[in-house]
């Protein structure tokens, strides 16, 4: 049987125990405000790098 690959949390980097979803974590152990800054930094990294 095929193992499933581990998921890890990219925020925090804590492994997602099996059966349990990203989704879920994320919802129940970050903030809103984490999850904002998160993808606010994923964004601005990437215009700057459109910059040249
Ligand atoms: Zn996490």
């Amino acid at each position: 049987m095929a193992t499933r690959s581990r998921i890890e949390c990219p925020i925090c980097h804590d492994e997602v125990s099996p059966g349990r979803r990203l989704e879920d974590h994320l919802v129940d152990d970050h903030t809103k405000r984490k999850l904002a800054k998160f993808v606010a930094a994923e964004v601005e990294a990437f215009e700057e790098e459109d910059v040249s």
